[in-house]
């Protein structure tokens, strides 16, 4: 059962100025995305390393493009489809504007599908392809493979997917911690508090006076770190905590 502290919410939120949402694999679970660990650390049947590390792709470039060309062939789907959590905090957005920032580790395309328009995607796209070269992105809803190439260099270059792997540097960092170092509350949902960077956001927040809330299925590695936690699925918490704490 979810219990939420009312009184406490309510007070908070004639406080809140500026409000940042870092979301996770587990806000898209219910949307039929399954999250990274679902399965003792295979996303999707596969080995990270083979597929979200860039030695994987050097290993094997075509397993690579198949399995995102997969993922987000996957997007298109009438099955997929934004949950009430994304709803939730599209709400959030539209009443907050320029003093709400939201900051995603998935690469899905939920998030703005629900109505939010500024989303940091940190670890990337699906539905982006980024030349190997310049990095210039271009959006893209079909496959791609070593045969595309972009059209920003001369000789052309391969183009990959613009997704962040292990090993290599998230995207918006500067924006990031701008924004979290600036909030006065901070809310992680769906994320087991595994990945870094983004797992030592609340951190950061937490050290310039933010206050932090947990949503999530169970507590994540960083539970300690956070001043308020609420346990269930996402569809059903985060609703309720907005719902309840930005009357
Ligand atoms: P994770 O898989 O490590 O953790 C997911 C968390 O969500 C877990 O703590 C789990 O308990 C929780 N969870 C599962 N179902 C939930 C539900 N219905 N409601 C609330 N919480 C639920 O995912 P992560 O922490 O986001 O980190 C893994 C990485 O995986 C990210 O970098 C991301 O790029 C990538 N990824 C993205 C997607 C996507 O775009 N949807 C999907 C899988 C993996």
């Amino acid at each position: 059962m979810v219990i939420f502290a009312k009184n406490v919410s309510l007070l908070l939120a004639m406080k809140f100025k500026r409000v940042v949402v870092l979301t996770g694999a587990g806000i898209s679970a219910e949307s039929g995305i399954k999250t990274f660990r679902d399965s003792n650390g295979l996303w999707e049947n596969h080995a990270i390393e083979d597929v979200a590390t860039p030695e994987g792709f050097a290993r094997n470039p075509q397993l690579v493009y198949d399995f995102y060309n997969a993922r987000r062939k996957q997007l298109l789907s009438p099955d997929v489809t934004p949950n009430k959590a994304h709803i939730a905090l599209a709400n959030v957005a539209s009443r907050f504007a320029e003093r709400f920032v939201l900051i995603t580790q998935n690469v899905d395309n939920l998030h703005e599908r629900a109505g939010n328009t500024d989303v940091l995607h940190m670890h990337g796209e699906l539905q982006r392809a980024r030349c190997v070269r310049s990095g210039k992105t271009i959006t893209t809803t079909g496959d791609i493979d070593g045969h595309h190439h972009c059209t920003c260099c001369h000789p052309s270059q391969a183009l990959r997917p613009d997704i962040v792997w292990f090993g290599e540097t998230p995207q918006y960092m500067s924006q990031i911690e701008a924004a979290l170092c600036q909030c006065d509350i901070f809310v992680s949902i769906g994320t087991s508090g595994n990945v870094y960077p983004a797992a030592g956001f609340v951190e950061l927040a937490k050290n310039h006076g933010a206050h932090t809330v947990e949503l999530n299925l169970e507590p994540s590695a960083g539970k300690n770190n956070f001043a308020e936690h609420h346990y269930g699925l996402a569809s059903v918490i985060v609703p309720q905590f907005f719902n309840a704490s930005m009357k």
